[in-house]
């Protein structure tokens, strides 16, 4: 007999054996909510059990139709508003924020890997539950997705960018050293035929999605947020590599030019967007392209950031025009999703942006709650697994003291997290681990 119908024969006894122990029923977890928040239509539901097994949610229904059986986990959310976790697409969980130069230049890869460690706990636990990091350097950000998912350490789901794709002096550069040290960001390309490279290596070593700099930006030395940086066509050749590999591609942009040719590039979306004008925001709906504001970081940043000349100056420019743009793009019907750029200021922070959306921007509570839920699943291709609570997604569910409608403050204070059926705050927690 062959070593193969060997390997045959003992798949089959190991399959026999299988099929006759009894299997043991599931475990289930049973979520007494007092108050169920459907982000989709602004609902408020009371009395609802959510039934999770596994990662997954079994089945949302009243509680009076759900008795616990032997075995079962309950978890008491009767006194709370419960809701779909929250996600942000704008994430730099490997960085902290510390623009001095010298220490930026000092940072390792391994010093790195253990602020992303700390900085995934500290988004989770803040009820952020997905996150879309755009980018990191060294690929870090794939083997902290890589250590999250095996469950080596908390934190969030995660789509990962790998390092930046950028012109050479561009924001995605390192600019700060002069021409003897020779020092290049990972990530810089230059024509059509680099950025391809790029984007194909990027993909090579992991990464869910692709991250370039259509413009100049803030936090970088020598350039000007408002000047276009790639060419539409180097663009172009970065969207069709990316789509065609089945990667979104999201892009930096503060000036107009560079959000208009990013969107007609085909772009996913606009990140910052600080000069969004008319011409931009009308082939952003055209094409229904996301624009992914990060507001909360200019107010954190004006009251306590201690940033060297050269990046303080860009930082009072573009914070005077940004959220005047912003809010009459989200008032012209632009597509929002929610991204924070965390990072620049401490991770955790992160459900402050919403805060500026509704208290500063006028934006109505449930769109705002939209953003950082069902808008941003869409955004990442993940809305049949997350962003809103329905049966057959994962079981990824915060609670607050109240409802984030009538208030969204309440969701900088978010005191129970599970995510894909494990607690990790509030009551419950450890009960799968
Ligand atoms: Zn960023």
């Amino acid at each position: 007999m062959s070593r193969r119908n060997n390997f045959a024969v003992a798949l089959l006894a190991v399959a026999s054996t299988v099929a006759v122990v009894a299997q043991p029923a599931p475990q289930r977890t049973l979520l007494r909510a007092g108050h169920l928040l459907d982000v989709k239509t602004g609902k408020l539901l009371d009395g609802q059990t959510i039934v999770v097994v596994g990662d997954m949610i079994q089945a949302i229904t009243p509680t009076s139709g759900v008795a616990a059986q032997a075995g079962d986990t309950v978890i008491d959310l009767s006194g709370m508003t419960v809701m779909p976790g929250l996600i942000d697409v704008h994430t730099h969980l490997t960085m902290n924020p510390d623009f001095d130069p010298y220490r930026e230049l000092t940072s390792t890869s391994a010093k790195e890997a253990i602020n992303g460690v700390v900085n995934a706990r500290t988004t989770l636990m803040a009820g952020f539950t997905s996150v879309r990091n755009v980018g990191a350097r060294g690929f870090v950000d794939v083997d902290l997705r890589d250590a999250i998912n095996a469950g080596q350490v908390a934190g969030p789901h995660m789509l990962v960018s790998g390092p930046l794709i950028g012109i050479t002096g561009g924001h995605c550069d390192e600019n700060l050293l002069p021409i003897q040290y020779h020092v290049a960001g990972d990530g810089v390309a230059d024509g059509i035929a680099e950025v391809q490279h790029r984007v194909r290596e990027n993909i090579k070593y992991g990464a869910d999605l692709i991250k370039i700099c259509a413009t100049g930006g803030v936090l970088s030395k020598g350039d000007d947020p408002q000047a276009s940086q790639f060419t539409l066509e180097e663009m172009q050749a970065i969207v069709a590599d990316a789509h065609r590999l089945g990667r979104k591609v999201a892009a930096h942009a503060h000036g107009a030019q560079g959000i208009l040719w990013a969107t007609e590039a085909g772009v996913d979306s606009i990140e910052h967007g600080s000069y969004i004008n008319d011409e931009a925001i009308a082939e952003m709906k055209k094409r229904g392209t996301y624009l992914v504001p990060t507001l909360y970081l200019e107010d954190w940043m004006l009251e306590k950031g201690n940033l060297p000349p050269f990046y303080h100056q860009k930082m009072i420019d573009v914070s005077a025009v940004a959220k005047g743009n912003i809010k009459h793009a989200m008032q012209s019907g632009v597509k929002i999703a929610l991204g924070t750029d965390a990072a620049v200021y401490p991770h955790g922070l992160n459900a402050h942006e919403l805060d500026v959306y509704v208290n500063q921007l006028g934006m109505a509570p449930l769109a705002a709650l939209q953003t950082a839920t069902v808008n941003a699943a869409d955004l990442m291709g993940w809305s049949a697994k997350t962003g809103s609570l329905e049966a057959g997604k994962w079981a990824d569910i915060i609670a607050v003291d109240k409802n984030p409608l009538e208030d969204v403050r309440v969701l900088q204070d978010v005191k129970f997290v599970m995510k894909a059926g494990v607690v990790y705050k509030g009551q419950g927690i450890g009960n799968r681990e």
